[in-house]
């Protein structure tokens, strides 16, 4: 099918939530991506941030392939070989990377799912009602995760959204302060806010905030969909720190692009009893087969250690471009983002026609999340085009 026969097809069915650039993006290998019409572009939005470990990675692509051709989902109430497998991996990721030495998980479908049930489980563990989040944080868009965003663009038409919520300004430990009470269940913040702007938030408020939660019996939950997975530089971004939350959340990049969310939680916590919470696909088989893999592949391909030294040297390359349109480069890993002195949108359509697709992050941040096998050579590239669209 060509751009002209895509574009009317969707354009007379889809709900409108979307909003979409004129290209039709048809296939994707490792760090580059084909539209309809023949196009080449490097991927620097790792498709929306789950493509970590690349596109049609072979070795994902054949564990699904295989899981595929066995047992591609079961039902909920029955246990499962690679769900098995798939948990004490992860386990083992959470004892690497945050010092867990037990946990609990549970398998979702999405992000934002991933974040209803870490707001389930905080309300169902402690008995209180209260979550506290942060300003410009971004957590999804089903209502409980919605309701923790801050973003009034997303909010408001849903409104009233559930109650018990508050919002306090991000890296401000006094605001936590004041906002965590008896009542608080939960706070919920992400080590390097990616839709609000990519900004990260210093080791000190990491750490004072992991001491108020403690103090006051409030779960920390941190939200790595975006920041885990070696986005960051590290396996987990909350090592940055040697933060160990209550709960964390893992999507995007974790299925190796097939759905799947994350709610882990040290066992101290407690479980969920029986029917308080689940999914029929979440943590189906042919999802933790390709997890699995992407674990492996993680391992194999020490690709947080390559975010951590791409993104460095990226950094480095952005900042030196002579340009009076850019305000200030900052970031973890390949997790990057240019404040820029004007509106983002152009430019990435500039970008675009350059062969290089990137993300928004509000309305004057450009974002880059390549996926973290991107050669050196396709960053050189971006560089480039990056310098020439903001001349
Ligand atoms: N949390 C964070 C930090 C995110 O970046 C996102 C998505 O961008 C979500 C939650 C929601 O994930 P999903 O879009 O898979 O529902």
């Amino acid at each position: 099918m060509n751009y002209q026969e895509i574009h009317k097809l969707e354009s007379t069915y889809n709900s409108g939530g979307v909003g979409r650039r004129p290209v039709a993006i048809v296939r994707g290998k490792g760090s580059r991506l084909w539209d309809s019409e023949g196009n080449e572009y490097i991927d620097c939005a790792g498709a929306q941030g789950w493509a970590n470990v690349g596109h049609s990675h072979p070795v994902v692509t054949a564990a699904i392939q295989a899981q595929a051709e066995t047992f591609v989902a079961g039902q909920e109430s029955s246990y499962n070989d690679q769900r098995a497998l798939w948990m004490r991996d992860m386990a083992g990721v959470f004892k690497n990377s945050l010092g867990w030495s037990e946990c609990c998980i549970h398998p979702s479908n999405s992000g934002t799912e991933a974040i209803e049930a870490a707001l389930k489980f905080a309300r169902f563990s402690t008995g209180r009602p209260g979550i506290v989040a942060a300003m410009r944080g971004f957590h999804g868009r089903t209502m409980g995760a919605l309701s923790v965003t801050a973003n009034k663009k997303y909010r408001a038409p849903f409104e009233p959204l559930i109650p018990g919520i508050s919002h306090v300004p991000y890296n401000n430990i006094e605001a936590m302060d004041k906002a965590i009470d008896d009542n608080t269940a939960a706070v919920i913040v992400e080590i390097v806010q990616g839709e609000g702007g990519v900004h990260p938030g210093s080791g000190a408020y990491f750490q004072s905030l992991r001491e108020l939660c403690s103090n006051r019996g409030a779960l920390l939950i941190v939200d790595e969909i975006q920041t885990g997975v070696g986005r960051t530089g590290r396996w987990l971004a909350c090592e940055h720190h040697q933060l160990s939350p209550d709960v964390i959340t893992l999507g995007k990049s974790i299925g190796g692009g097939l759905p799947m969310g994350v709610t882990a939680w040290r066992s101290e916590a407690g479980r969920f009893k029986p029917g308080a919470h689940g999914s029929t696909f979440g943590g189906n088989p042919l999802v933790c087969a390709a997890s699995r893999a992407v674990i492996e592949v993680m391992a194999e391909e020490k690709l947080a250690e390559r975010a951590d030294m791409l993104g460095a040297w990226l950094v480095e390359e952005l900042q030196a471009l002579p340009t009076k349109k850019m305000r200030e480069v900052r970031g973890l890993g390949l997790m990057i983002g240019i404040e820029l002195r004007g509106k983002v949108t152009p430019i990435l359509q500039k970008l675009i026609k350059r062969g290089v697709w990137a993300l928004p992050a509000g309305l004057n941040v450009l974002r880059l999340l390549p996926p973290l096998v991107i050669e050196r050579s396709d960053l050189e590239r971006v560089v480039e085009a990056i310098g020439e669209v903001l001349e």
